[in-house]
């Protein structure tokens, strides 16, 4: 399903037409700085058939928390948006923010399957459904972690 997204103030504007191969929410600590948030909403879309349509982002490369390769994000350079970010882990697909999606309605199709450096969520935020818990990025090992189990395992419970 195609979908288009904008940044806060409007100026820059971005579509896309290719499938969604990927829903995530992403813990890491990044993210946390980028949104201002507890954690990201994340839809990886296919490179091709991506495009900013309106606008030209700004953009700053940083590595990733455990990980060799840089990311990068996009943002506005008027209102600071960030809209999606690409990096060597995701080869040529874009990675989506999901709260700049222009149908607000359309998050209700996009519920997370994946959830990304799930070892930093705040114990206070629930686990989505029967998403997969990662310890780091999509290609690092699986494995079931949260804050809460390490606060519980130190309780000894
Ligand atoms: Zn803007
Ligand atoms: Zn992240």
């Amino acid at each position: 399903m195609p979908g288009t997204g904008s940044c806060f103030c409007g100026h820059v504007k971005y579509r896309y037409t290719g499938d969604v191969q990927a829903k995530a929410l992403c813990h890491c600590l990044d993210c946390r700085k980028i949104s201002g948030s507890t954690y990201s909403t994340n839809l990886i879309v296919p490179g091709e058939g991506f495009e900013v349509v309106q606008g030209t982002p700004k953009e700053i490369s940083k590595t990733a928390d455990d990980s060799k390769n840089a990311i990068t994000s996009y943002f506005c350079p008027d209102c600071g948006s960030t809209l999606f970010r690409k990096g060597a882990t995701f080869g040529d697909a874009v990675i989506v923010k999901a709260g700049t999606l222009d149908d607000h309605s359309s998050l209700e199709s996009h519920k997370p399957e994946l959830e990304l450096y799930a070892g930093h969520r705040p114990s206070w935020v629930g686990k989505v459904g029967s998403s997969a818990q990662k310890k780091g990025m999509p290609d690092s090992e699986d494995h079931e972690v949260s804050t809460t189990d390490k606060i519980k395992a130190k309780l000894g419970a």
